[in-house]
């Protein structure tokens, strides 16, 4: 695994509304082999490969990461904040924070309001200025703040990063689509970057329609069980393999030739249950189409939604290697009916 590729991907900013930075690092880091790009008129791309087959598989990991959005300015030259995702207000308490605008990024840190629940009403960004009017000149309505952290490395094999939540799962579906061609994958390979999965779900839908897909592969995070507080599915550890969603969204004839692939190659899997939606671009995907056959394989993380997302380059490792050796059994040999045997 080339993990200093996995760590700009982490330290590449991408909110909900400005994923330009990341899609730019997704095409210039698969140049060397990808056969074409679509991009939907959302902001997502998709790398094709093997573009003359007729059966299409998509690998989808969302791109964009929550953030807060300016929306107004106080007279004493701080700025007023909304949430853009499903931000958690009260890990804003005492955090450095950086400012998107088109000269680049402007340093902040957060001020917030003493009390016992904290909303985004209660939030504010202290750029240093004296007054509102100074403060709209340098960072205009409407601009993006993100935290301001960087990877960092653990003990046995752990990573921290902001918004592992998913460009983790963007850099794994990249590297599972690279590694699927060299194991002769024969399927139409599109592996896509969507924008928006945070807020409205809107680049998945737009690049599914587009290219219509047989199927599509899911890969984002979702919650680990082994931290005090945790709302976690199942019995879930970071570093014990990627998580195999069951419920009535994924499709179980796909579902268990990727546990079988798993099991072949010896490589760890868990599993969690959603019985509905899964709170994922799967929910939007599975839509599309005539019913876009889905599974959701996701990377276990500690303290989703903070600044300090917790993973494991091991199942980042063992997830590739199961996703391209999945990839490379697909063809339109297989029945994709859930209930017609
Ligand atoms: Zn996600």
């Amino acid at each position: 695994m080339d993990r200093e590729l996995l760590k700009k991907f982490i330290e590449t900013p991408s909110p909900v509304g400005r994923e330009d930075e990341l899609i730019k690092l997704v095409v210039e880091s698969t140049k060397s082999l990808a056969e074409d790009y679509i991009y939907d008129n959302q902001g997502s791309v998709s790398v094709v490969y093997n573009k003359k087959a007729p059966f299409k598989v998509m690998l989808m990991a969302h791109a964009d990461e929550i953030s807060l959005v300016v929306n107004g300015y106080n007279p004493n030259g701080t700025l007023k904040v909304s949430k853009n995702g499903g931000v958690r207000e009260k890990l804003y308490n005492g955090v450095k924070v950086k400012i998107i605008t088109e000269k680049g990024y402007v340093n902040g840190v957060m001020g917030v309001v003493d009390k016992d629940k904290i909303e985004a009403d209660d939030l504010f960004v202290d750029i240093g200025c004296f007054s509102s009017e100074e403060a709209k000149d340098i960072v205009p309505l409407g601009s993006y703040v993100i935290h301001d952290t960087s990877f960092m490395e653990l003990q046995n094999n752990l990573f921290s990063g902001r918004a592992l939540d998913d460009r983790l799962g963007v850099f794994v579906i990249q590297e599972a689509a690279k590694m699927a061609l060299r194991l002769k994958a024969k399927a139409g390979i599109y592996a896509t970057s969507s924008v928006g999965e945070e807020n409205t779900g809107r680049g998945a839908y737009s690049s599914s329609s587009i290219i219509k897909p047989d199927l599509a592969i899911i890969v984002d995070v979702t919650y680990s069980s082994d931290y005090i507080g945790n709302p976690a599915k199942g019995d879930i550890n970071i570093g014990k393999g990627g998580v195999i969603c069951l419920g009535s969204l994924v499709n179980r004839k796909l579902n268990k030739l990727l546990e079988e692939t798993a099991k072949e190659l010896g490589l760890p899997i868990q599993y969690e249950v959603w019985p509905g939606r899964t709170s994922t671009d799967g929910d939007t995907i599975n839509r599309t189409n005539d019913g876009t056959p889905t599974v959701l394989f996701s990377i276990p993380i500690r303290y989703m939604h903070s600044p300090v997302e917790v993973a494991s380059f091991n199942d980042v490792d063992t997830m590739i290697v199961i996703l391209a050796h999945f990839l490379a059994k697909l063809s339109s040999d297989i029945d994709l009916h859930p209930y017609r045997f």
